[in-house]
């Protein structure tokens, strides 16, 4: 029997009624004939509610720490869901990351999957039963607790949907599908009916969390199609990202059209480090923050995805630690992303008198092949998204 990958995110599961839901959504799949494997996220707001619990009792809380709470919201969601499916009279096993075999770098809180032995897994599909996974986390090389990042429950999926040769594997949230900017931010954004891995990753990167770039990363070696789906609307199709989208499908116009999407972080860090911008860089390879830098010499600036981070404070601390003279601030980020963009100064010209008709104070641009990016304002951000959106992907 063919092996499918169904990852639920959180808020696809924020209370029971949602949990029994879903149950029966698995049930019916299997009722299907797919050997299962579900991967769920913690329930609605639990990971952000632990944390405020451990920042309650110290400012600092250590990393390790952190892990063994954090992993604890996708356990409660994985034996919750396991109870639900048995009461359909299914069989079913919950299991943590370390008994599927996720083993991981010691990193903690932004752990790497170095490789996946997913025996376990495999006993449990032959004995029939679906298998419920605790996403984001694994077990490090030393056997403690790890967690992989804001958003890995999505990298454990393909992690493991790679690891067992899985027909593919299905990301299901409360979005039908990667759309052409956050539709909760950009209201004229449109579903996507396909992408390329490199423009998801690019879209993650710069702030899309529908999909975690580093599952992209995961899907891209693998060669799996990567599903985007709605878990409560039957009829959307969503949005694959793989390798070989049908160029035929796209409907873009690239003379008037060239970016695919347009991404947003709403507050990252800016870093004007001038010389002490290496040592920022090496700091910041033990955190795992995405990078962008700008730049060389002595103005040497960085921009900082913090998402992902637990603590900022304390992060700008560390960074002002190796590099004194560094200044530091919030700043927002917009992104266009499509293949060839910044290759073309009109683009960039444009996107520019885009930003700024949208009232925003450009404080710098930056331009790669397939992507350019404006770092602004933090209040600044999303009318700027919306201008950009319409100016570079519909082409308005
Ligand atoms: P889950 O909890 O299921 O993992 P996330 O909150 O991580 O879900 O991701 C879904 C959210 O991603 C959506 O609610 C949407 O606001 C946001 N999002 C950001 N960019 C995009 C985009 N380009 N397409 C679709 N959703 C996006
Ligand atoms: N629960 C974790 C988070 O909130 C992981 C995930 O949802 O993928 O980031
Ligand atoms: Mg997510």
């Amino acid at each position: 029997m063919s092996i499918l990958v169904q990852k639920y995110g959180g808020s696809s599961l924020a209370d029971l009624q949602k949990v029994r839901q879903v149950a029966q959504k698995i049930v019916a799949t299997r009722e299907e004939g797919h050997d299962l494997v579900v991967v769920v996220s913690a329930m609605g707001d639990t990971t952000d509610d632990l944390l405020t619990m451990a920042k309650e009792i110290s400012a600092n809380p250590s990393r390790r720490e952190l892990d063994m709470l954090l992993s604890v919201g996708e356990r409660i969601s994985m034996a919750l869901m396991s109870i639900a499916i048995q009461s359909h009279g299914h069989e079913a096993v919950s299991l943590t990351g370390s008994q599927c075999g996720i083993i991981t770098t010691h990193n903690h809180s932004n752990a790497r999957i170095m490789d996946v032995r997913p025996f376990r897994v495999q006993d449990e599909l032959e004995q029939g039963r679906i298998v419920i996974v605790a996403g984001y986390q694994g077990a490090s090389y030393r056997r403690d607790v790890t967690t992989l990042g804001r958003g890995g429950s999505d990298t454990t999926a393909v992690a493991l949907a790679g690891a067992l040769g899985a027909e593919a594997c299905e990301i299901y949230s409360d979005v039908d599908g990667v759309y052409s900017a956050d539709p909760r931010v950009v209201l004229t954004a449109r579903q996507l009916e396909s992408l390329s891995y490199e423009e998801m990753q690019e879209m993650a990167r710069c702030g899309a969390r529908v999909l975690n770039e580093e599952a992209v990363e995961f899907a891209r070696r693998a060669k799996i199609a990567l599903y985007a789906r709605s878990t409560h609307d039957r009829e959307s199709r969503g949005t694959v990202v793989r390798v070989d989208y049908p160029q035929d499908a796209r409907v873009r116009d690239e003379s008037r059209s060239p970016a695919v999407a347009v991404s947003h972080i709403d507050e990252g860090l800016w870093v004007v480090a001038g010389e002490e911008a290496d040592a920022v860089m090496e700091l910041l390879e033990s955190y795992r923050v995405a990078a962008q830098r700008w730049r060389p010499g002595e103005a040497a600036a960085l921009f900082l995805n913090v998402d992902d981070v637990h603590g900022v404070d304390a992060l700008v601390e560390e960074i002002r630690g190796v590099a004194p003279e560094v200044q530091v601030e919030r700043a927002g980020m917009v992104s266009a992303v499509g293949s060839g963009i910044g290759r073309r100064p009109r683009w960039a010209r444009m996107g520019r008198g885009l930003v700024e008709g949208s009232g925003a104070e450009v404080r710098e641009m930056f331009l790669f092949p397939d992507r350019l990016s404006w770092v602004m304002g933090c209040g600044e951000v999303r009318a700027a998204a919306g201008a950009v959106h319409d100016g570079l992907v519909l082409g308005q």
